[in-house]
């Protein structure tokens, strides 16, 4: 009987579907899955061959007839069939017991459609869900850093994930003003391409440019500036070169889409009641996402609000973190779950 009533409490999941990653948490267990949002697809017949990180390292480099695909590219969904192929296979991965129909969170970037959200849900419900509910990324996060949600004082939460940043203003258990804005981690790496072109006529694939941005990027002065050497294409030639650039070049290649997100953090602080903004520079500003890793982020948006940030402990995996605390509790988090109709 114990047994039984275990193997109840592992089935339900929740699944924060991510432009970059995804992650599943399953109940009463935690985290179980961990994989880049793509699928390779053979173009000749449109099936997937290769989902996750196995996809992920086809990037850049398929032949003619596989495509690597991100179907969650820009915060909204670019392609749904893609997507619910994805979304299946993961789903299908953890739960290997189909007869037994769990329950599910899904969480998505606050700006897809509510014609994508339903879409969502019954992709969840085609995969084996008896009932999905949706959470909005932000609230999830919040959750998952540990910012208490549920008091009347004002919480602030800015998700960096690879397609969208979320910014949202939390009290009471609701969001009280938020702003997505379609620039992330993505855009960070496109900064870096351009920038190598314009630069030094230099072409680099979108996986070297995130591997120099986690490794030379920054928001912030550095206490000591470096230079390192990056491989890429004679855009003139086509002929392989290297060539070395500074921490501080790097820093001002990615200034646009800095700057956007640091517009987007004032202007949901022009719109949040004073009461609520005078909690905010007491409380301060929580990172999470990956974007929160990108070195000195904090210290920029300090500078630039005036408002204390810090960073999440283990950003990547609070948005997982906080939908899952909505799945262990579901009576308590009830008011943050979007559902379908009842089956
Ligand atoms: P999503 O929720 O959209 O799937 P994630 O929260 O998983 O996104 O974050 C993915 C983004 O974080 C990617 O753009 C990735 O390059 C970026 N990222 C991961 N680690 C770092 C790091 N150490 N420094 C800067 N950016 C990072
Ligand atoms: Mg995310």
């Amino acid at each position: 009987m114990a047994n039984r009533s275990f193997s109840f409490l592992g089935r339900d999941m929740a699944v924060d579907l991510g432009t970059a990653n995804t992650l599943v948490y399953v109940r009463g267990r935690g985290i179980v899955l961990n994989e880049p949002s793509v699928v390779a697809i053979d173009t000749k017949d449109n099936k997937p061959i290769a989902v996750g990180a196995e996809a992920k390292r086809m990037v850049g480099r398929t032949p003619g007839n596989i495509q690597a695909i991100r179907p969650l590219k820009d915060g909204v969904i670019a392609d749904f069939d893609i997507c619910e192929k994805m979304l299946r296979y993961f789903i299908l991965r953890v739960h290997q017991r189909r007869f037994a129909k769990p329950r599910m969170i899904i969480c998505v970037p606050s700006g897809i459609t509510g014609v994508e959200q339903r879409a969502v849900i019954e992709a969840a419900e085609f995969a084996g869900a008896r009932r999905a509910y949706i959470i909005e990324e932000p609230m999830a996060a919040a959750i998952g850093a540990g910012l208490p949600i549920h008091e009347p004082s004002g919480n602030m939460v800015v998700d960096i994930g690879g397609g969208t940043t979320e910014v949202a203003v939390i009290s009471l258990g609701g969001i009280v003003s938020s702003e997505s804005i379609r620039v992330g981690g993505d855009e960070l790496d496109e900064a870096i391409i351009r920038f190598a072109n314009k630069e030094f006529s230099l072409a680099i694939g979108t996986r070297s440019a995130e591997e120099l941005k986690i490794a030379l990027g920054s928001a912030y002065p550095l206490q000591e500036e470096a230079r390192a050497e990056i491989r890429g294409r004679d855009l003139q030639t086509g002929l392989p070169k290297t060539v070395i650039v500074t921490t501080e070049q790097i820093r001002e290649a990615l200034n646009v889409p800095l700057n956007a997100i640091i517009d987007a953090i004032k202007a949901t602080l022009d719109r949040t009641p004073p009461e609520l903004a005078s909690d905010l520079a007491q409380t301060g500003v929580v990172l999470t996402g990956g974007g929160a890793l990108l070195t000195g982020i904090a210290a920029r948006l300090q500078a630039e609000t005036g408002m204390p940030f810090r960073v999440a402990d283990d950003p990547l995996y609070c948005v997982a973190m906080g939908s899952g605390a909505c799945l262990e509790e579901m009576d308590l988090f009830a008011r943050m779950l979007k559902s379908g109709p009842s089956r």
